[in-house]
């Protein structure tokens, strides 16, 4: 819990570096419908505060009652030690296969090839296992693809392999959902899997997610997989429908997400698309756009009370779990941290998106990881440079997706700012439905939040 009202009240207590520049900037402050807050960036805390506090902060006056009062403040406010990241490898995803049976607009894998076709072999899956889960007490293994269950003969076996050699391995699966079955969703039930399933939405689906003949379209049949399957799917592990956004989607994408959310009852998860070619690519006004939309349906939501299905989408539920926690030293991904991809030819990268990107690589079942180049994504982290030394988001983010990042820019450390835009709204409107849970529905708060 971190809107704390009662920590105003608080005597000063704990030394406060309040000037050392590894904590600016120091507060972050924000107006809603339900009153005025501060963000305490370095602690995460929440304070509900008055609006003259909320304009002192965003620099509209320069009240010395109101410094006094901010100074005091940050005296009282915890400091967590900054943190070094080491890299410790806990989750990998094995491109079972690279290829698919769709041929999707934005597919970042080419034709799900990643430039180099092919099936992982039991062989290879398993070599990966042994080599990265050993000794670990918890270790995850994604099976992910191209399309994944086009191999799911292999996945059967590498997953009854882990059940005797590496019991600690737990499963998720990433999947168009085409090839769903009921002999095959009854087995995910039995393997106790988590499934990530990619269904963009009403229209939208439509238009991204084509068939071979790269004419027509899978929206009809994985709609029918998902109302075939939805009720099993949902009592798994952990279920989630995943939706990808482009520029061409963004005209429609409002109503897609609206009917999404009411009419399946299931997590949703909307990523949006980085890619690096120019003429799709996101320009500033998109992401601008995109997160209007996000905030429509936010407001939509709001109006009608229905926070339940809000908190459904999982880009608000899981910010507004973080900020209820006051977490800090988060990062957006663990991509080169503790999680990699491994390629149907064994070699491992950042994560799936960097496949088959050889600048990328990060070592080989044969040669082992390379340590070097982990430790340079971990530095990366740990360092929040420039921008994110003074990003009111930096203990959420760390630096951000790197592929969005080496896709705009080249480099994958090089920040692109389109990034930083979209996290700005999404974290902006995820605080706002964090205040109106607080006053409204406190209990969503720790059943959704924990
Ligand atoms: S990547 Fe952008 S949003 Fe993330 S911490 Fe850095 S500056 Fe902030
Ligand atoms: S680097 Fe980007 S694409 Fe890769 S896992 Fe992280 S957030 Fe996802």
């Amino acid at each position: 819990m971190t809107l704390d009202r009662s920590i105003i009240s608080q005597s000063q207590t704990a030394p406060s570096p309040a000037t050392d520049p590894r904590f600016a900037p120091e507060w972050k402050a924000f107006s809603f419908e339900t009153g005025h807050f501060l963000l305490h960036v370095p602690s995460s805390h929440v304070l509900d505060v008055s609006a003259e506090l909320a304009a002192q902060v965003r620099g509209e006056t320069s009240d010395p009652v109101a410094a006094a009062e901010l100074t005091r403040l940050s005296a009282v406010l915890p400091r967590p030690p900054v943190r070094t990241i080491v890299p410790d490898i806990r989750a990998i995803s094995l491109n079972m296969a690279q290829g698919c049976n769709l041929r999707c607009t934005y597919c970042f894998a080419g034709e799900g090839d990643y430039g180099t076709k092919g099936m992982m072999s039991f062989a290879t899956a398993t070599a990966a296992i042994k080599l990265l889960a050993a000794d670990k007490p918890n270790f995850h293994v994604v099976f992910f693809g191209g399309e994944p269950m086009l191999n799911f003969a292999v996945i059967e076996q590498v997953v009854a392999w882990c059940e005797t050699e590496q019991p600690s391995v737990t499963f998720s699966m990433t999947t168009n959902g085409t090839l769903l079955t009921a002999d095959k969703v009854a087995w995910l039930r039995t393997k106790k899997f988590a499934l990530n399933l990619s269904y963009d939405g009403k229209g939208v689906h439509a238009k991204q997610r084509l068939n071979k003949d790269k004419v027509s379209n899978s929206e009809a049949l994985v709609e029918r997989k998902i109302a075939a399957f939805g009720d099993q799917l949902a009592v798994l592990r952990e279920f989630r429908l995943r939706a990808t956004v482009t520029k061409e989607a963004l005209p429609i994408l409002e109503a897609s997400l609206v009917e999404t959310l009411t009419t399946k009852n299931y997590k949703l998860f909307v990523s949006h698309h980085a890619t690096s070619e120019r003429g799709v690519e996101f320009s500033s006004d998109d992401v601008d756009f995109l997160g209007q939309v996000f905030k429509r349906v936010i407001d939509r939501f709001l109006a009608s009370s229905d926070y339940l299905r809000l908190l459904k989408l999982e880009n608000i539920q899981q910010a507004v779990r973080q900020i209820h926690r006051g977490k800090t030293g988060g990062m957006t991904c663990g991509a080169g941290i503790n999680y990699l991809t491994v390629s149907v030819g064994g070699s491992f990268y950042l994560c799936h998106r960097f496949n088959e990107d050889e600048g990328e690589r990060l070592g080989s079942i044969d040669g082992g990881l390379d340590e070097e180049k982990l430790a340079e994504v971990a530095t990366f982290r740990s360092a929040k440079q420039a921008p994110c030394n003074t990003c009111w988001m930096r203990e959420w983010c760390a630096g951000g997706c790197m592929h969005e990042h080496k896709s705009a820019q080249g480099d994958k450390f090089a920040i692109d700012p389109r990034f930083c835009q979209l996290q700005n709204l999404e974290l902006e409107q995820a605080m706002r439905v964090y205040t109106v849970l607080l006053e409204k529905a406190p209990h969503l708060l720790t059943s959704h939040a924990k």
